[in-house]
């Protein structure tokens, strides 16, 4: 067993030049922006001119309920896509870009662990190939460019009240949360209430991700709302003539970035919005193009499989078009044991009863799931302290549900901890036909799109929202925004809104603390309960122990 960290292990590994793993897809070497020898973007050139290929197969990896005990995602992503091309298949793993802000917190980054990473890791997790700077940039252009036009005279009579886009940094800083502007004098504008947001939470992350194309971008950047005049008319980013400029900011970070695998397989890491506030996939123009180029695309969604899988679907397949062949829904020993009541203490210690009792977490994804019409595998990401008791209940609960559950060693032994979940993947996806669809209809209400994720997927009895709530998205469905689907923000540890309330709860009320129109990316966020779109750092971040040592190379990023 390898007692090394992620960093170690990455920086051991052979990597090979990325024009070679370009190679793998066949790409060209001419149709690369390359960013030293082991990162490049993919010229829009080369993606217009694959367009006529055929699709491969698309693969979700989804989870459980997180819990603090882990679950492995991003790992079992890597892994799995390192197992598809172990057992031969031509395979690519799909990611989402890591923020920067979260490395020197807590949580460190976000490039896989152990024998199933994404590399360079320090590069993926710091700057990479700066698509976030720009996307930061894009955003801020825009927050520049409304102070700027109130200064000028406010042809356009935003009410600085009525302002609803703030900026953003890719950086936890709470203290920017709530902030005055203009201060300093009659040269600086009109003194008004702002703050900043995390990068990942900006609304042009979301549009860059499920933008088609440069047109379609520029389309959504222009159909930003950013505030609202006296009589409550909206202004969009086009009104300020801000969306030529978005998108040339946004012009080379839109093309997808290619890197690989600790095992030299193809990856795509491409966007990152958050899971809350938004739909937390990579981006749809990575996720095509991989579709283009390989016979298999592995893709994660942030969060569990009620936030994450139910946005990939019903947001970002529904407008992509996308059809997704299977799921594999990770699920760890350790978490399920969570689930059914263990302190994270008392994790090491075998414990068949609640394995079993906390596996009802389990079996409502795995129903959720398959309301959407896909096949599901289970991907029991495997930890040292797992017992094969503990094991064989998971794969009887999963067997219960007509499904497979299959145990993945990546993260100790890279592919061939997985060469079996792939293989199970291939067989699902050969043997079964899925048939992706939506889990309700573009013209059904707003409201009852809540209702109708509430009550199929959470186990809730019913939504409560106020009449301020009901009035304000009966003003949308006149103004022609009814179609949209919804972006539900709620905690991501449990189906109620409750983070304490583990395992499958029934009968509670979601309640919609407040609505939110991301005009750009055509969705209306749904916030129930409390959401943070500035994170802070703990009283030890990891950035206090992050440097570089005597030979330049970094230390403490994990
Ligand atoms: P997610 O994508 O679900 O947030 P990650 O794949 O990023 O989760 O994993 C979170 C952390 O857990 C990483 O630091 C990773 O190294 C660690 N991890 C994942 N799987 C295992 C495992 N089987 N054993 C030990 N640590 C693991
Ligand atoms: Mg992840």
């Amino acid at each position: 067993m390898s007692m090394k960290t992620d960093i170690e292990i990455a920086r051991e590994a052979n990597k090979i030049h990325i024009r070679d793993v370009a190679a793998k897809l066949d790409i060209p070497e001419a149709e690369l922006r390359q960013y030293g020898h082991d990162k490049a973007k993919l010229s829009q050139d080369f993606i217009n001119s694959i367009q006529s290929k055929p699709d491969g197969k698309l693969v979700l990896v989804t989870a459980i309920s997180p819990t603090p005990a882990g679950e492995g995602k991003t790992t079992t992503s890597v892994g799995l896509n390192d197992g598809l091309n172990r057992i031969g298949k031509k395979s690519v793993v799909c990611l989402r870009e890591p923020s920067l802000g979260p490395c020197f917190g807590m949580k460190g980054g976000a490039a896989g662990g152990g024998k199933a990473q994404v590399i360079p890791m320090e590069d993926i997790n710091l700057h990479f190939t700066g698509d976030f700077h720009a996307i930061s940039a894009a955003h801020n252009l825009l927050s520049a460019l409304i102070d700027n036009h109130i200064n000028w005279g406010n042809e356009l009579g935003i009410d600085v009240r009525r302002i609803a886009w703030r900026r953003v940094v890719d950086m936890n800083d709470r203290a920017l949360r709530h902030i005055v502007a203009s201060m300093g004098g009659l040269g600086n504008g009109y003194p008004r209430e702002t703050g900043f947001d995390i990068t990942v939470a900006s609304e042009i992350m979301a549009i860059f991700c499920l933008a088609k194309d440069f047109d379609d971008l520029q389309v959504r950047l222009g159909n930003i709302i950013v505030g609202y005049t006296r009589d409550k008319a909206a202004i969009r980013a086009k009104d300020l003539n801000a969306d030529g400029a978005m998108t040339v900011l946004l012009k080379d970070a839109f093309m997808p970035n290619l890197v690989q695998t600790l095992e030299n397989n193809p990856a795509f890491i491409h966007g990152g919005p958050f899971a809350n506030i938004a739909h937390g996939c990579n981006s749809v123009i990575a996720t095509k193009t991989a579709l283009k180029l390989a016979d298999y695309v592995v893709t994660e969604a942030g969060f569990g499989a009620d936030l994450g899988a139910e946005k990939f679907f019903d947001i970002k397949c529904r407008k992509a078009g996308l059809s997704p062949e299977a799921v594999v829904i990770v699920a760890t020993v350790r978490a399920l044991k969570m689930h059914g009541g263990v302190a994270k203490d008392a994790l090491s210690t075998e414990n068949v009863d609640a394995v079993k009792k906390g596996a009802e977490n389990l079996v409502r994804h795995i129903g959720n799931v398959k309301k959407f019409g896909v096949p599901v595998v289970v991907g029991i990401n495997h930890f040292i302290a797992d017992t094969e008791a503990e094991i064989d209940a998971v794969k009887a609960i999963a067997s219960e549900q007509g499904v497979k559950a299959i145990t993945c060693k990546h993260w100790a032994l890279g592919s061939e901890g997985t060469a079996d979940l792939a293989t199970e993947v291939v067989r699902v996806i050969e043997g079964e036909n899925a048939q992706f669809a939506p889990l309700y209809p573009d013209d059904m209400p707003l409201l009852d799109k809540v209702k109708t994720i509430a009550t199929s997927l959470y186990g809730a009895s019913d939504v409560a929202a106020d009449s301020k709530v009901r009035s304000q998205l009966k003003e949308w469905e006149a103004a022609g925004f009814g179609h949209l689907p919804v972006c539900i923000a709620k905690t991501q540890y449990s189906f109620s809104t409750d983070a304490k309330l583990m395992g499958a709860p029934t009968g509670h009320v979601i309640p919609v603390r407040e609505v939110r129109l991301s005009a750009g990316a055509e969705f209306v966020v749904v916030v129930c309960g409390e959401i943070m779109t500035m994170p802070g750092l703990p009283r030890v971040p990891a950035a206090n122990h992050i440097k570089l040592d005597t030979q330049g190379q970094i230390e403490g990023l994990f």
